[in-house]
């Protein structure tokens, strides 16, 4: 990609010195051919990497030439692409994929030229997820492991992988939850050896300076493709698991593990509430407008039991913790964070909670301490165990789970077959059915940086002390 980086400090020069006469020759805006008659001196590519999903796959580049001034000169590019087999380029720059493999392309505009690399990554078609074997997006980046219980772990910030493909993050948190990957891997083990069936489980191998796992695309993977098409993967197998749970069982438990460097060592149960709200009396919080607001809402509307009490009472999560002797929030001995700083469950819970309507998977995010929780084998270990009998004993008390003999749907668990998912599964694609963020390929002129907005799921005061843990070297964050 020699000279083809775009020289936005130029473009902005030539913008400023512009006159109204001049913007009247811009092209496109008064049918003029050129800005400039000056010799080109450089080609820019956009985008200067770009990644294909799929042989139906296909997008734009675009190429643009300035003068030595940074002035733009007007001109058509001739393109062209090394690798026939890969894709086929028209006149326009538009690439159409047609078979897995990587490429150069060129574009040529009075003589100078620029390159950018295509990639055509294409998806393993699978019909058939078998629980317990390991598969694996692009470059082995993210990682699902499909299970037979009604359960779903994921790892957002535990992944170890630095791949130079990949900038770094710009903005945002790039630091770890150390041992979180590790932690879900234990505590996937944990439910094994309790109940003898596996969860689903969903690893995002990639460090958190890489990809966010647990946030929207345009902040998680920051226009890089390869860490967008992470993304997706990691969140597309979300939703192939929460939709096996839900076809198999009607409802389920998903779990987003995290690790908090926050001072007080306790576990902090995210179910989207705000301190603030969770800092109120019972009787605040048994209403079914603060049910619609969390991310077990499906749970919350079923339960008999008082909403306060399945939040923090004797049989809520935080209970059932106390009872195997790991401190938590909320739990009947802290209702509310009060002051301390307090992760109240992120986009990963939001999205795959049941915080919208006809949801049926309830979703929690676990924010742990370090010490004697995720620091070492053992103690990750005997936590994993003890978090193992709380989802089993939370399941059973509220759902019914785990009874003997288990039944699901009259069916006993023992006779349904392995695995009952989708029939026409496949890998994850770019092309998921709805998103917020349009999935166009990016244009020229649309990969405008994206600045990070202000993130209510994080409050300032975490930020803080994510900051403050961070310094001090302590494991983790939100
Ligand atoms: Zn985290």
């Amino acid at each position: 990609m020699a000279g083809s980086r775009p020289r936005r400090g130029a473009g902005f020069a030539a913008g400023t010195l512009l006159t109204a006469g001049a913007l009247s020759a811009m092209p496109g805006c008064g049918g003029e051919t050129a800005v400039s008659t000056a010799e080109i001196a450089t080609v820019d590519i956009e985008p200067g990497e770009m990644l294909l999903v799929g042989v139906d796959d296909g997008a734009s580049f675009t190429a643009t030439a300035r003068d030595a001034d940074g002035f733009f000169v007007a001109g058509t590019a001739r393109w062209s692409i090394d690798n026939a087999a890969v894709a086929t380029i028209s006149e326009a720059g538009f690439v159409s994929a047609t078979a897995a493999g990587t490429a150069t392309v060129t574009a040529t505009i009075g003589g100078v030229s620029a390159t950018a690399q295509l990639e055509v990554f294409v998806p393993a078609r699978i019909n058939d997820y078998r629980p317990g074997q390991s598969y694996y997006g692009r470059r082995d980046y993210v990682e699902y492991i499909p299970g037979e219980l009604p359960v779903i772990l994921s790892s957002s910030h535990g992944g170890a992988m630095t791949p130079r493909e990949i900038p770094d993050r710009t903005y945002g948190v790039v630091r770890n939850d150390t041992n979180s990957l590790e932690l879900t891997m234990a505590m996937r083990q944990a439910l094994i050896d309790l109940t003898g069936r596996a969860p689903h489980v969903i690893n995002s191998h990639l460090h958190r300076s890489k990809l966010d796992a647990n946030r929207e695309i345009v902040e998680a993977a920051q226009d890089n493709p390869y860490a967008e098409q992470a993304w997706e993967e990691f969140h597309d197998w979300i939703k192939v698991a929460r939709a096996t749970v839900a076809a198999d069982y009607g409802k389920g438990m998903y779990v987003d593990i995290h690790g908090h460097g926050h001072d007080i060592d306790r576990l902090e149960l995210g179910y989207l509430l705000t301190p603030e709200e969770l800092n109120r009396p019972d009787n605040a919080l048994n209403s079914l407008a603060v049910v619609a607001e969390t991310s077990i809402r499906d749970l919350g509307r079923t339960s008999p039991i008082p909403f306060s009490h399945l939040l923090r009472g004797s049989t809520s999560l935080g209970g059932l913790f106390a009872e195997e002797g790991v401190p938590s929030v909320p739990s009947p001995a802290a209702p509310g964070p009060g002051d301390a700083p307090y992760f109240r469950g992120g986009y990963n819970t939001r999205e795959y909670g049941s915080f919208r309507d006809a949801e049926v998977i309830s979703g929690i995010q676990i924010e742990h301490h370090y010490g004697g929780v995720r620091d070492t084998p053992d103690n990750r270990h005997a936590y994993a165990a003890r978090a193992a009998r709380v989802i089993r004993g939370f399941m059973l008390e509220h759902y019914g789970f785990f009874e003997q003999p288990f039944a699901v749907r009259g069916v006993l668990l023992s006779n349904l077959p392995k695995y009952r998912g989708p029939t026409d599964a496949i890998l994850p694609s770019r092309r998921p059915e709805t998103r917020g963020r349009s999935r166009q390929r990016p244009r020229a002129g649309a990969r405008t940086p994206q600045r990070p907005r202000a993130d209510g799921r994080h409050s300032g005061a975490g930020h803080r002390s994510e900051l403050r843990a961070a310094a001090l070297g302590r494991a983790g964050n939100g």
